[in-house]
């Protein structure tokens, strides 16, 4: 669970802290307390077309202060949200933060960005999901077309039929779904052709040792080989050099997203670094 914790944030936690040994620091009462008194923010990470070198999305990623240890890093406490049964109401919460800012930024004038959102497994999965997403569009005045799901392999292979059923409903209503961490799941490929996915995330684990490491760079190829026959976008994640970028970008990738080009941000420093860039 917490395996991938405090690689890049201020935070205490060990590989080796189990949930209970989490669960005894009442994490689960603090971010009820937090998501009950509007502590929890997001960032926004912008995504660029390797092309143009435009920004033309940002993945919306929560933020956690505690109170008494800082910054928490999401791997850490949404594993904790997904077990105590706070996930949804979390991620409605995000929703439709994301979705009000989205349209925010549209009425200040801003360039039309894709707004992606993560999806947990749980989720996605709960009864009320297809619904909760429709009211939310509704109360926002989002437009469908630039909001972005990023699900992973295995929420979408959990159950695989009601997952189909959910996401092509989904689909109909405008959105677009794009696989989180890809090629770090244990699905066939098949699934790509059966489930309607917009874009593929290249895991950054595939990304770091580029341009260096060859198997790393013919997996990455193998992948944007993959989406461009599906007609999928393909996007890298954990982009962090100047070689990175030029690799992707050589080889056919589509976009990218790192620390590269920006850290995720909040709110007002994502707008001056649009107004920045949008002047050459
Ligand atoms: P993810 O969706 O794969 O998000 C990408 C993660 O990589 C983010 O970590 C981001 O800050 C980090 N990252 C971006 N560029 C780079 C880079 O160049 N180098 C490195 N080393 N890291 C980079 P973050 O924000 O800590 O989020 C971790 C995970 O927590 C996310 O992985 C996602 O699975 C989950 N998460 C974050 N926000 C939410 C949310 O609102 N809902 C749900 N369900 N999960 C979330
Ligand atoms: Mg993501
Ligand atoms: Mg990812
Ligand atoms: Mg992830």
């Amino acid at each position: 669970h917490a395996k991938n914790a405090g690689r890049n944030t201020f935070c205490f936690y060990t590989e080796d802290m189990n949930a209970q040994t989490l669960e005894a620091l009442n994490l689960e009462r603090d971010l009820q307390h937090a998501l009950e008194n509007n502590e929890l923010r997001l960032h926004y990470q912008p995504q660029l077309d390797l092309e143009s070198s435009k920004v033309i999305g940002v993945e919306a990623l929560l933020r956690w202060q505690h109170p008494t240890h800082g910054n928490m890093s999401p791997a850490v406490f949404i594993p904790i949200a997904e077990e105590r049964g706070l996930i949804n109401d979390i991620g409605n919460w995000v929703l439709e933060t994301a979705c009000r800012q989205s349209v925010s930024w549209q009425e200040q004038g801003l360039p039309p960005l894709r707004m992606a959102v993560n999806i947990s497994a749980l989720q996605l999965h709960h009864v009320d999901f297809y619904e909760k997403v429709a009211t939310i569009l509704a109360a926002t005045g989002m437009n469908p077309e630039m909001l972005e799901l990023e699900l992973t392999e295995s929420a979408v292979m959990q159950h695989e039929e009601s997952a189909l059923v959910l996401m092509q409903q989904l689909k109909a209503l405008g959105l677009h779904l794009a696989i989180d961490d890809f090629g770090t799941g244990y699905s066939s490929l098949s699934y790509l052709k059966r489930f309607p996915f917009d874009k593929l995330k290249i895991d950054r684990s595939f990304i770091k040792d580029l341009p260096l490491d060859t198997e790393d760079g013919a997996i990455t190829q193998a992948i944007i080989g993959v989406g461009r026959s599906l007609k999928h976008k393909v996007i890298a994640e954990g982009v962090e050099t100047l070689e990175q970028q030029n690799y992707l970008r050589d080889e056919g990738c589509d976009q990218m997203q790192g620390f590269y080009f920006s850290r995720p941000l909040p709110p007002e420093e994502l707008v001056e670094l649009l107004e920045q860039n949008s002047g050459d």
